[in-house]
């Protein structure tokens, strides 16, 4: 008990929203990472980050239920929080925020809708995601105030779309951290957990063969819809996977057009239940 509370009182865990608002009064130079728990290398790289430009850095772990489009998602979403505990501990982290579904979601706050321009890629077979990601983290900068924001690369469409509403509404910077990946390229997410060995076996080889189709359409660009269409054939006969979207969009306005503009290709499939995104 004795230890525990010596922990806690080094970290500053936090619960409430008052807490929070004393807890970082003074703080001018303050990087905030969120995050969804069960963490790893990933979200260590982010923590990294903030810590390297920022003061204090502060770490919110919070599920947030209207991000999913589906029930069982979210119930089945992995959550470590004794683990995670000891991880930021050993990271040093100034401030974890754990709030409750109630807290954040005391004040009624307008409904955000994407335009029709908007709804590519994950926001269209992810109906109302990215609307609970802006809404959820616009209550978090409400609240927080940080001067920094660290964001993922590893999902490239959120940042991209936290970005340009964040930065539009509050004085925070949003920045990008680059995707750490596995030993065998798969990009570390927390739902690899919920992988088996084959799947996560398999992910790694369709990791490794879609980076490989990123060089070519680099050095082929007008040929890269023929490039495309010939990996997912090949995926489908040799995987027992489900291809959601593979498509390359320009990292300018996430437009198709990718001739001239520096671009990515943006892939999302599911693999034994489990929906994996990824980009390149
Ligand atoms: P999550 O806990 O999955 O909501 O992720 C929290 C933050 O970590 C988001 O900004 C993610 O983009 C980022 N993130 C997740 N996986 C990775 C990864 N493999 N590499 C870098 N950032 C990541």
């Amino acid at each position: 008990m004795f230890y525990l509370l010596i922990f806690l009182l080094q970290m500053k865990l936090i619960k409430l929203k008052t807490d929070l608002i004393k807890a970082i009064k003074f703080d001018k130079s303050l990087g905030f990472v969120p995050t969804m728990g069960s963490l790893h290398e990933g979200h260590k790289a982010l923590i990294k980050k903030s810590q390297k430009i920022c003061k204090k850095t502060l770490v919110s772990i919070f599920v947030n239920p209207t991000q999913f489009n589906n029930k069982k998602d979210y119930k089945t979403y992995p959550k470590n929080l004794k683990k995670d505990l000891s991880y930021l501990r050993k990271l040093n982290v100034d401030y974890i925020y754990l709030p409750t579904i109630t807290q954040i979601y005391l004040k009624k706050h307008d409904k955000i809708k994407l335009n029709k321009s908007q709804n590519i890629l994950c926001a269209k077979f992810r109906k109302g995601h990215f609307e609970g990601v802006l809404d959820v983290l616009d209550r978090f900068i409400e609240l927080i105030s940080p001067q920094k924001m660290f964001m993922g690369e590893k999902d490239f469409q959120q940042f991209f779309l936290v970005k340009k509403y964040i930065e539009n509404k509050y004085n925070t910077k949003v920045y990008v951290g680059k995707t750490i990946r596995d030993k065998n390229k798969l990009a570390l997410s927390s739902r690899n957990s919920l992988l088996n060995k084959k799947s996560f076996n398999e992910s790694g080889i369709i990791t490794k063969k879609l980076l490989k189709l990123k060089n070519e359409i680099s050095k082929n660009r007008k040929n890269y819809k023929k490039l495309i269409f010939n990996l997912k054939n090949e995926l489908s006969k040799n995987f027992d996977i489900k291809i959601e979207y593979l498509e390359c969009r320009n990292t300018q306005n996430l437009n198709t057009s990718i001739l001239k503009k520096p671009f990515k290709l943006f892939a999302a499939y599911y693999i034994n239940n489990v929906r994996l995104i990824d980009n390149f």
